[in-house]
């Protein structure tokens, strides 16, 4: 079963207008589940990565058991306020207001290789906002992963722009 096809769609969720992609019933699925690990684990298998860095908290869902694969470690950012120990934030813009992430100050060492993982880029303003935190620490995102990307919204095309490579498994127009 493709993982397309098994991710729902909510229309005007959580605001009218919006099209949610919901991965739940994906991540319910046992072999939908597996395959995408599977997929992402397989693709950067050869890349020596470091440690996965997971953005909350669908990203932590996809992150972990993709680290736990790769045999690196895994890394959180969060929300603001949630970690407890010294973190470095980053605030960025949403559609309407303002959001900020924070990541354990020293959870990321310099030259580490760093993929980030996330369950979707729309914008890309949490993904920019993520990469920028890791490179500070002098992290190298290796890439940026998503289960999925929607195009239209040109997150992919702002990652790029700052010299990020972009990989999802699966796009919606
Ligand atoms: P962006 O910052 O790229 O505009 O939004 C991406 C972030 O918002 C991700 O952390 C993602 O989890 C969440 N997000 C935005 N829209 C959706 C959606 O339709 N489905 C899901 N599952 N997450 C979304």
């Amino acid at each position: 079963m493709p993982i397309k096809s098994l991710i729902r769609t909510i229309p005007h969720y959580p605001h009218k207008g919006i099209m949610f992609r919901d991965i739940t019933t994906l991540l319910k699925d046992p072999i939908g589940l597996r395959t995408t690990i599977q997929e992402i684990t397989k693709r950067y298998q050869t890349y020596s990565i470091d440690k996965v860095v997971g953005i909350e908290s669908r990203g932590f869902i996809i992150g972990a058991p993709v680290a736990y694969q790769l045999e690196t470690g895994f890394v959180p950012i969060r929300k603001p306020n949630k970690l407890p120990a010294q973190t470095i934030g980053r605030d960025y813009q949403l559609e309407y207001g303002n959001d900020r992430i924070e990541i354990h100050a020293d959870a990321v060492q310099p030259g580490d290789r760093v993929l980030l993982v996330d369950d979707l880029i729309a914008t890309g303003g949490t993904a920019e906002a993520a990469v920028r935190l890791i490179r500070e620490m002098g992290g190298e995102v290796v890439e940026c992963c998503f289960v999925i990307d929607l195009p239209d919204v040109g997150g992919r095309t702002r990652l790029e722009k700052m010299n990020c490579k972009v990989f999802s498994l699966c796009k919606f127009e």
